[in-house]
């Protein structure tokens, strides 16, 4: 038995929109951009939502708003996909990490104030796995200290905190609808935002800083979503709390059959929080366990278990940060630029590499999870 982590999930209706939008003669951005921003901007409870053509466009885009730039700091988790990193390297800010919690193993508020300097200007706190960050903290810190707030929400389509949708709490989201999100236009990108001025600048942001037909006046780039994708976004944003449903019923079972078992932790989650489970992420003692997560995983996959494994070390440990930086950034002597390969987040160190996410496919049977509980205990 082989039992797969994920599948996504195209329908019927799907490919009919899709074949639909193909035929109509819009193949760049068109009319069903323009539903599949107001849909979005409408699911997520905001007055504007920015088609893209990738998550990481989204944070750029979002960055490039509110004209961070040179000189200036965005504090961003040490833990999350790399791009919400790089997102602000593009714009030639100097990226600043922030510890994790050992909760939602999201921006940790209470080390927040720790990095914040004269030259911040935004944090962009990651609602890792689908759960949510502890909002009310952050935005109380970012407006105490005129910081924007950009969340990044790719990994939160439909995640809600405290009765708010994410995307929606933050001056912007930014979401990803890449293959294996919780929802797919096979790569693309949404930014939400209250912010009709920064709507208008992200649209022609992400068109060649084109005003009107001939007159490029601004920066941009090609960062538009093709229309036969917005039908397929139109079509599966129909669909998104159903799969979400899906995936939480999925996970919730998986966890149920193993929480008992000591040398793992099951997912946190505080009555505010509606966690969508983009990971049934479970986090390792290795200690407890007598092996490292690496042999872990190595012998569920043995057993026929594929699981996820993210990120190995927190992210100011790439090779990027510690050689080409000043280089890209080009700030003479590095004196703005923080030494990352002395960084030490405590909370980050312990728990990078000891997270997997197990499967969590929404037609997983109840033979399989019994089978991933029975293999777990048997380690
Ligand atoms: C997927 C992801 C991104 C990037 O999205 P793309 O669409 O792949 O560019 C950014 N941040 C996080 C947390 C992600 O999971």
């Amino acid at each position: 038995m082989k039992i797969k982590v994920a599948s996504p999930s195209i329908n019927q209706a799907d490919v009919e929109a899709l074949n639909a939008s193909l035929l109509s003669g819009h193949l760049t951005s068109g009319p069903r951009v323009k539903e599949f921003e107001q849909t979005f901007a409408d699911y997520v409870g905001v007055k504007e939502a920015i088609a893209v053509n990738s998550g990481t466009a989204a944070l750029h885009a979002a960055l490039a708003a509110k004209n961070i730039g040179f000189g200036d700091e965005v504090i961003v988790p040490a833990l999350t996909f790399f791009s919400t990193v790089t997102a602000v390297i593009h714009q030639g800010a100097v990226p600043v990490f922030c510890d994790i919690t050992q909760t939602d193993f999201s921006l940790c508020p209470e080390d927040l104030e720790n990095h914040i300097t004269p030259r911040t200007k935004a944090i962009i706190p990651v609602h890792y796995f689908g759960h949510s960050a502890e909002m009310d903290k952050i935005m109380e810190i970012a407006n105490r200290h005129g910081l924007s707030v950009i969340e990044d929400c790719a990994q939160s389509h439909g995640t809600i905190y405290k009765g708010k949708m994410t995307g929606s709490i933050g001056e912007f989201g930014a979401f990803s609808m890449f293959a294996t999100k919780h929802m797919t236009t096979c790569e693309g990108g949404m930014i939400t935002t209250n912010d009709p001025d920064a709507a208008d600048f992200m649209r022609k942001f992400r068109s060649h800083g084109l005003e009107g037909r001939n007159d490029h006046t601004m920066l941009g780039y090609n960062y538009r979503m093709p229309d036969p994708l917005a039908a397929l976004g139109n079509s599966q944003l129909k669909r998104l709390d159903q799969m979400n449903s899906d995936r939480i019923a999925a996970s919730e079972k998986v966890i149920a059959a193993i929480q008992d078992i000591d040398w793992l932790e099951t997912p946190i989650v505080p009555e505010h929080v509606k966690h969508t489970y983009f990971w049934c992420h479970i986090l390792i003692d290795e200690d407890l366990l007598g092996m490292k997560t690496s042999e872990l995983i190595q012998k569920l996959s043995e057993n026929g278990i594929e699981c996820r494994n993210r990120y190995e070390e927190p992210l100011y440990k790439q090779p990027l940060l510690n050689a080409n930086l000043p280089e890209i950034l080009k700030i003479s002597g590095g004196d703005n630029l923080p030494d990352y390969g002395r960084l030490f987040l405590k909370n980050s160190e312990r728990v990078a590499g000891s997270i997997i996410g197990l499967p969590n496919r929404p037609d997983l049977s109840e033979t399989e999870i019994t089978r991933i509980s029975d293999v777990l205990r048997s380690f």
